[in-house]
C-alpha cells in the first residue's frame, strides 16, 4: 500500500504527540481529499468557500455554534462547497481528458437520485451543475417527479433507467415534447412494445437507450448488478431483437444512446477500461446496424477512496477521478477512431463520487465500558478446587517466553470450570473468580507482546479483544445502513483533542443495544483494523465528539427505524464573511414523528396513558399531583428527539 506505516506511532511517549501525529494515525491525509485535515490546535477542519479564498473551519467550532442553538447530537452536517468542488472536478477532469486526446465528442454527466434522494441535494446540483449542464438519473417514477420539477436545462439529459410503468413512460414522453431531453432506456424486452404504444398514442417521438449487460466482470462489492446474472439490462441477442424490432416499427431513427452499468464503488481501473472497451464495440455495431446514435452512457461505478489507501482493495480505488476519465475517453475514442464512426457524447452515472463526501455524520460519547486492565487478583473464594489453583497458578507464572502456552493453559482452565459450573460442581462465585482471574492473565500476556519479535496470530488477535466499548448517541441501521449490511468501511475519527495522544482501543457501539449495533472495522494502512485509537474521557463528560465522514452517499435514505430511532437532525453549513452559516436545517424525527410512522396516533397513545394514570390515582398508587408530573414527562417525550437528549 502506498500510504505510510504509522506503526511508530505506538511508541512516541503522550508528551511528545502533536496534532500531526494524529493526522498520520487516522490516515486523514489520504483519505480527506484536501477537504478535511488537522489542524495544529488539534481540531478536524473542513475546507470551505470564504468569499474567494477557501478556510479551513474545525467542526468542532460549527458543532459548539450548533449546540448553542439548541440542535443536539446526532448530526448530519452537509457542506455544499464540497458538493459543488466534486461536481466541478468531474466536469473538468473530463473536459481535459477531451483535450488531451483531441477527442471529437463532448461529456454531459448526470447525476443519479438514487445515491441521494434528499430535496436539498437535488436543488444544489441542478442549480450548481448548470453550468456544466449537468443532468440527472431517475431509476424510478418518484424519482423521475422529482427530477421534472428540479431540472429544466434543455442542454442537460434525464436518463430513465429501471422499471417502467404507463404512467412513467408517458411522463418521460410530454417532457420531451416540453423540450427536455429525457432519453427513456430499455432495460428489458418486454418494455418496448409499451413505450411504442404510448408514442403512438401520444404522437410523440421519443429518444431511446437500451441498457447492456456486459460480459466484463469487475471487482468489488456490487459486481452483481453487472455481468450475465444482472437482474438489468439487455444480452446481446436481446439488443439485436430489440433493433430488429425497432427498424420494423420504423422507431430506429429514435435509438441514441447504449447505456451500461457495472455496479458501484468498482475498485480497479482495469475493469473499468475492460467494461468501456466492450461497451464501445457494442455501440459501432449500433451506428453499423443504422441506429443514429451518438451517446454512449457508461453508467456509475467510479469509486471513493474511503480508507485513503490508493489501491483495489473494496473500499478504496486505485485511480484518481482524472485517471478514470483519462481512459474511458481514450478507450472509446480509440475504439471508435478505428472503426472510422464519429466519437458519441460520454455521459456518466457518477453519483458516490459526487456526494461521498458532502456529509459529515458527528455524535457525542455517552459512556464508556472500559476493558479492565487491572492486575490486582479478585478476592479469591473460600473453597477452591483444585482446576482453580491450577488456573491461580498459570496467572502466578507468566512469563515472556511461554506467553501462548501461558494463554492455552489460561482458556483451558477457564472453560473447564465454565463447565463445572454447568454441571454443579462449583459455584457461582468460584466461576465468576476463574473469569476475572482469565481477563487478568490475558492482559498481563498483552503487555508482554511488545517484548516478542514475531506475535502469534492468536496473540495478536488479544489486544483487539482488550478493547473498551465507547457507546455513541447515534443509530447505525438509521445512519450507517452500509456499515452494518454490507461492512462498508467509513472513516471515522475524533473531531478534536487530537494534539493529545489517543490512548485507549475503542469499538464503538450505539444506543440501539442491539449486539449489530456496532462498529468494529476500522480504516487501517494495512487491511482492516478492529479497534479506533481514542480519547480516555471523564465519567460525565459527554462532549467528547466522534466525525463520520463521507457519508452523503446512500445512508440518508436506506437507513431503518431500529429501536424506533428517526432521523436525525440535518443542518447544512456555509461560510459567508468568514463565520458559519447554518441553513436547511431540517429537523429530526420526534418520538411521535416515528411512532406515527408503524401506526401509533400520539393523540390516542396520551389518551390511554392519561387513563391509566387516572386509575392508579384513583387506587392510591399515585397522588394527582404526580399523574400532573408524568403526564408532563409523557408529553414532553414525546415531542423530544428520539435520540439521548442532553440539557443544555
Ligand atoms: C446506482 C446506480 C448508479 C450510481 O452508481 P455510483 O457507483 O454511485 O456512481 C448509476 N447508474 C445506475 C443505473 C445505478 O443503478
Amino acid at each position: 500500500m502506498s500510504t505510510p506505516d504509522t506503526s511508530h506511532l505506538e511508541s512516541v511517549p503522550a508528551s511528545a504527540w502533536s496534532a500531526d501525529d494524529s493526522a498520520a494515525l487516522y490516515g486523514i491525509t489520504d483519505w480527506g481529499n484536501n477537504f478535511f485535515s488537522v489542524s495544529d490546535a488539534g481540531e478536524v477542519t473542513v475546507r470551505l468557500r470564504d468569499g474567494k479564498k477557501r478556510s479551513e473551519v474545525p467542526i468542532a467550532s460549527i458543532i459548539d455554534g450548533l449546540r448553542d442553538r439548541g440542535t443536539d447530537f446526532p448530526v448530519l452536517l452537509r457542506f455544499r462547497d464540497l458538493l459543488h468542488d466534486r461536481i466541478s472536478e468531474l466536469n473538468q477532469s473530463f473536459r481535459t481528458a477531451i483535450a488531451d486526446s483531441n477527442y471529437q465528442g463532448d461529456y454531459r454527466g448526470v447525476y443519479p437520485i438514487k445515491v441521494n434522494q434528499q430535496r436539498q441535494v437535488i436543488e444544489e446540483i441542478t442549480a450548481f451543475g448548470k453550468r456544466f449542464h449537468y443532468g440527472l438519473e431517475a431509476g424510478s417514477k418518484p424519482e423521475l417527479i422529482a427530477a421534472l420539477a428540479h431540472m429544466h436545462d434543455e442542454e442537460a439529459y434525464l436518463i430513465c433507467n429501471g422499471y417502467k410503468d404507463e404512467e412513467f413512460i408517458d411522463l418521460a414522453l410530454t417532457a420531451r415534447k416540453m423540450g427536455l431531453q429525457v432519453i427513456i432506456v430499455l432495460e428489458m424486452p418486454s418494455e418496448l412494445n409499451l413505450v411504442i404504444e404510448r408514442a403512438e398514442k401520444l404522437g410523440i417521438r421519443p429518444l431511446l437507450g437500451v441498457r447492456a449487460r456486459l460480459a466484463t466482470k469487475s471487482e468489488g462489492k456490487w459486481q452483481e448488478s453487472a455481468g450475465d446474472k444482472s437482474v438489468f439490462g439487455l444480452s446481446a441477442s436481446q439488443i439485436i431483437e430489440t433493433v430488429d424490432q425497432l427498424k420494423e416499427s420504423g422507431y430506429i431513427d429514435c435509438l441514441t444512446l447504449l447505456h451500461y452499468h457495472q455496479g458501484s464503488q468498482i475498485p480497479n481501473i482495469r475493469a473499468i477500461r475492460e467494461a468501456a472497451t466492450e461497451a464501445t464495440r457494442m455501440y459501432i455495431d449500433l451506428v453499423k446496424e443504422g441506429a443514429p446514435m451518438g451517446i454512449l452512457d457508461t453508467g456509475g461505478g467510479l469509486a471513493v477512496d474511503y480508507d485513503g489507501s490508493h489501491t483495489d482493495f473494496p473500499a478504496s480505488c486505485n485511480y484518481t477521478i482524472s485517471e478514470y476519465c483519462a481512459d474511458l475517453v481514450e478507450v472509446i475514442g480509440q475504439t471508435c477512431t478505428a472503426e472510422n464512426i464519429e466519437h458519441p457524447t460520454i455521459i456518466s452515472e457518477s453519483g458516490r463520487a459526487v456526494v461521498a463526501y458532502y456529509s459529515v455524520l458527528v455524535f457525542n460519547i455517552l459512556d464508556v465500558t472500559k476493558f479492565q486492565l487491572d492486575d490486582t487478583p479478585p478476592t479469591p473464594p473460600a473453597t477452591m478446587s483444585p482446576t482453580l489453583k491450577n488456573l491461580i497458578d498459570v496467572a502466578e507464572n507468566i512469563s515472556t517466553d511461554s506467553l501462548q502456552e501461558n494463554f492455552n493453559d489460561a482458556t483451558y482452565y477457564r472453560d473447564q470450570i465454565r463447565e463445572m459450573h454447568v454441571h454443579g460442581r462449583v459455584s457461582l462465585r468460584e466461576r465468576g473468580y476463574a473469569e476475572h482471574l482469565f481477563w487478568n492473565i490475558v492482559t498481563k500476556i498483552t503487555r508482554r507482546l511488545s517484548e516478542l519479535e514475531f506475535v502469534p496470530e492468536e496473540l495478536a488477535e488479544l489486544r483487539s479483544q482488550t478493547h473498551d466499548y465507547y457507546y455513541g448517541n447515534f443509530s447505525l441501521f438509521q445512519s450507517l445502513p452500509d456499515s452494518w449490511a454490507i461492512d462498508q468501511l467509513f472513516p471515522i475519527m475524533p473531531i478534536h483533542r487530537l494534539a493529545e495522544k489517543p490512548t485507549q482501543q475503542a469499538v464503538l457501539a450505539d444506543i440501539t443495544c442491539d449486539c449489530d449495533g456496532k462498529i468494529d472495522r476500522f480504516v487501517d494502512r494495512r487491511d482492516v483494523a478492529h479497534t479506533l485509537p481514542l480519547h480516555p474521557i471523564q465519567p460525565d463528560d459527554t462532549g467528547y465528539c466522534i466525525g463520520v465522514f463521507l457519508v452523503g452517499a446512500y445512508q440518508e435514505t436506506l437507513g431503518d427505524l431500529h429501536n424506533l430511532l428517526g432521523d436525525t437532525n440535518v443542518v447544512g453549513v456555509h461560510l459567508e464573511n468568514g463565520k458559519p452559516v447554518y441553513s436547511h436545517e431540517v429537523e429530526g424525527d420526534t418520538v411521535a414523528d416515528v411512532l406515527s410512522y408503524v401506526e401509533y396516533e400520539p393523540k390516542v397513545l396520551v389518551e390511554k396513558f392519561r387513563s391509566f394514570a387516572e386509575n392508579a390515582v384513583n387506587s392510591g398508587k399515585i397522588t394527582p399531583r404526580e399523574r400532573k408530573e408524568v403526564m408532563k414527562s409523557y408529553r414532553h417525550g414525546l415531542d423530544g428527539y428520539t435520540y439521548f437528549e442532553s440539557d443544555i
